[in-house]
Parts: structure tokens; C-alpha cells; sequence
């Protein structure tokens, strides 16, 4: 199971009361002790939330934190030794979800990780291509800040639908565009790579669903 809560503490004995906390209630934390290892483990993507200490070795967490918002809306939750630094973190300036001020209950902690996400979990405006950031260069495609693992003819499937939002693509016209050096390919190969996509956005989040299925004509992704 991939790590879904990123710990940020230098204490030890701290971070595994709250590693400890999550796990038992079945959530999968990852811990560091440094703000730059943090921002780097966040950039590559697969966490729902990370518990942010403020008192870093390296950076202070309110850095670590203003430095996470200029790319990704991750929740946060900040671990603060003193009261006085609540104003700041309040302050929304450095963009915090929320706080608890040390030493906290890990009961409470958890409580708050799960208020955030089922907050995060509810129902959301469908998927469309702006979900999705496509490299073509490197050959990668994100989807909703999450890099997505894909083979030559999903990438190129997906990059396909991406290009034309809102256009719906017939299976041949599909196969000529992903598959042109392909003689044997047919409309089952569109059909099955369409299923192998879906599984991994699903693997993302299990209610995605964003390649639109036009029955008796084809696929498109949606432009929101
Ligand atoms: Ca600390």
C-alpha cells in the first residue's frame, strides 16, 4: 500500500506517536525530518495530506508549507510547540488547513486528518481535461497532480482525447491517430485500452471517471 499521509517531524519519538495514531486507524503514513526531503516526496505525488511540524532542522515549516502551495493544494495540517505561532498560522497566510498546537491528543490529530479528507471526498464537478497536465515531451500525463503510469498507447490514447475536449473520437478514428503502425488492431483494442485507463485514473480516485463513453460512436473527455 502506497503512503497516503506525509509526517514532517524531527521529533522521533513525536512522529511515531502519530505514525502509530494513523496507522491504527488505517490510514498509511511516510515520515521525514527535513522540509527540503518533504517538498521533494510531495512533488512526486500519490499523498492526501501532510501533518507539517513548524520547528524543522532545515526550513521552518511555515517555508516548507508557503513553498508546497506554489504547486499543489495538498492539505496541511501544522504541528506547533506555541500558541503565539497559531495567529500566524491562522492567518491563512502560508495556506494551511489547519493546526494543532503541541503537546495535542493523536487522537484529535487524526480526528481533524479525517475531517479534511471527507471535506476532500465529497462530490466534485466531473473531471474534463483540465484535470489532467500532459508532457508531451517526457511522455507523461498527470491527473489531478498525480503523475499517472501509463504504457506507449494509453499515453497516446489519452493524450488523443486530451487534445480535442469535447470532441468525440470513433474507434477508427482512434486507431488511426494511437495505433497507425498497427495492422491487426481493431475496435477491441480501442475498447480494452480505454478499460486499462479508466483503472488507473479510478486508482487515482475510485469515482473518476472522466473519459465519456458515446454509445454506438466513441470516446471524448469532457472540457472542465
Ligand atoms: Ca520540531
Amino acid at each position: 500500500m502506497e503512503p497516503n499521509i506525509l509526517i514532517v517531524e524531527d521529533e522521533p519519538a513525536i512522529a511515531e506517536i502519530i505514525a502509530y495514531a494513523l496507522t491504527t486507524e488505517g490510514f498509511h503514513p511516510s515520515h521525514t525530518e527535513l522540509g527540503e526531503k518533504a517538498l521533494a516526496l510531495v512533488a512526486k505525488g500519490a499523498f492526501k495530506l501532510v501533518i507539517l511540524d513548524v520547528g524543522l532542522p532545515d526550513l521552518s515549516g511555515f517555508e516548507v508549507c508557503r513553498r508546497l502551495r506554489t504547486f499543489s493544494d495538498l492539505p496541511v495540517i501544522m504541528l506547533t510547540a506555541r500558541s503565539e505561532e497559531v495567529d500566524r498560522i491562522v492567518g491563512l497566510e502560508i495556506g494551511a488547513d489547519d493546526y494543532v498546537v503541541k503537546p495535542f491528543s493523536p487522537r484529535e490529530l487524526v480526528a481533524r486528518v479525517r475531517v479534511i479528507l471527507r471535506r476532500l471526498d465529497r462530490p466534485q464537478a466531473p473531471d474534463g481535461a483540465s484535470s489532467f497536465q500532459v508532457d508531451a515531451a517526457k511522455h507523461r500525463i498527470q491527473f489531478r497532480g498525480r503523475p499517472l503510469d501509463l504504457t506507449r498507447y494509453e499515453f497516446r490514447l489519452l493524450q488523443t482525447l486530451l487534445a480535442h475536449p469535447e470532441q468525440v473520437f470513433t474507434r477508427p478514428q482512434l486507431l488511426e491517430r494511437v495505433w497507425p503502425e498497427a495492422e491487426e488492431s481493431g475496435d477491441r483494442t480501442v475498447d480494452t485500452h480505454v478499460k486499462t485507463l479508466r483503472a488507473k485514473l479510478r486508482a487515482v480516485d475510485a469515482e473518476a471517471d472522466p473519459i465519456q463513453t458515446h454509445r454506438g460512436l466513441g470516446y471524448s473527455i469532457g472540457k472542465v
